[in-house]
C-alpha cells in the first residue's frame, strides 16, 4: 500500500490501468544506475525521479562548466566546477526527497558493482564507457539502456543480451574492431540541449517499461506487451523523423555470441 502523499504524487500515474498502486509500488522498489550525469544523465535523473524511481545512483567524476549550462538543465551558472553527479542528486532530492538518490563521483570502469541494480541507464558521451556498460551487463544478465546524442540526432536501444540468448548486445551492431574509436564529445562536434532531453524522456519511458516487464507486472497489456530489445531508434531533428530499425544478433560478437 502506498502513503497517502504517495497517492498524491503519483496520481497522474497511476490513475492509469497499465500502471495503478501497484505499478507505482514496483517503481519505488525499484534500483537503477545512472552512467553519466551531462546533457542525458540530467534529464534522466530527473525524470526517474519524478516518476518515483525508489533508488537511484547516479555515476560521474566530471564537475560542472558553463559549456554545459545549454543542456545540463539541473545545473546553474552558481554549481560551476561542482561536482556533475553530486548537484544532480542535490536537485533530484530537491524534486522529490522521499527517494534514495546517491552520487558516485568517480568514473564508471569494469570493476563497478552493477549486480544490485534493476536496469542500467547509460547516458555517457563516450564509446569506451558504452563498451564497458555493455560487457558488464552481457555479464551480470542486466537489461541495459543505452542512449546517445550528437548534434541533431539521437539513438537510444535496449539491451537484454545477457537474459535472452536471441537479442542482440550493443556490440553486436557497434563491434569494437571495426568502430573507429574517435572518442570525440557534445562540445567537440556540436549538440542542442533539446536532442538530449527528447532522448532521456524516450529512455526513461523504456525504463518503467522494462521494470514492469522484469517483474512480470501486467504482462498482457499493450505497454509491456512490447520491448524495444532488438530495435534502434534514430530521432533526426533535421528530417524531425523517428525511425525504429531492428538490430540483429552476430554471430561473430566478441561479447554475447
Ligand atoms: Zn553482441
Amino acid at each position: 500500500m502506498l502513503k497517502e502523499s504517495d497517492l498524491e504524487r503519483y496520481a497522474s500515474q497511476l490513475i492509469m490501468p497499465e500502471i495503478e498502486e501497484e505499478g507505482q509500488s514496483i517503481l519505488l522498489k525499484s534500483k537503477v544506475l545512472i552512467i553519466g550525469a551531462g546533457g542525458l544523465g540530467n534529464p534522466t535523473a530527473i525524470f526517474c525521479s519524478a516518476a518515483g524511481i525508489g533508488n537511484i545512483d547516479i555515476c560521474d567524476h566530471d564537475n560542472i562548466e558553463l559549456s554545459n549550462l545549454n543542456r545540463q538543465i539541473a545545473f546553474t551558472v552558481n554549481n560551476l566546477g561542482l561536482s556533475k553527479s553530486i548537484k544532480l542528486r542535490d536537485y533530484c532530492l530537491n524534486l522529490n526527497p522521499n527517494l534514495k538518490i546517491n552520487s558516485i563521483v568517480n568514473s564508471f570502469d569494469n570493476k563497478f558493482p552493477i549486480n544490485n541494480y534493476d536496469i542500467i541507464l547509460d547516458c555517457s558521451d563516450n564509446i569506451k564507457t558504452k563498451y564497458t556498460a555493455n560487457t558488464l551487463a552481457h555479464k551480470y544478465n542486466k537489461t541495459l539502456i543505452t542512449a546517445s546524442a550528437t548534434q541533431f540526432e539521437g539513438q537510444l536501444a535496449v539491451f537484454k543480451s545477457g537474459k535472452f540468448k536471441n537479442l542482440p548486445c550493443y556490440e553486436c551492431i557497434f563491434p569494437q574492431d571495426q568502430h573507429q574509436q574517435t572518442n570525440l564529445n557534445c562540445r567537440e562536434i556540436g549538440i542542442i540541449g533539446p536532442v538530449t532531453n527528447l532522448i532521456s524522456s524516450l529512455q526513461v519511458t523504456e525504463t518503467i517499461r522494462e521494470l514492469f516487464i522484469g517483474k512480470s507486472f501486467k504482462k498482457d497489456q499493450s505497454f509491456t506487451k512490447n520491448t524495444l530489445a532488438g530495435n534502434l531508434l534514430l530521432y533526426d531533428c533535421i528530417k524531425q523523423e523517428i525511425t525504429k530499425i531492428k538490430i540483429k544478433k552476430s554471430l561473430n560478437c566478441n561479447i554475447c555470441k
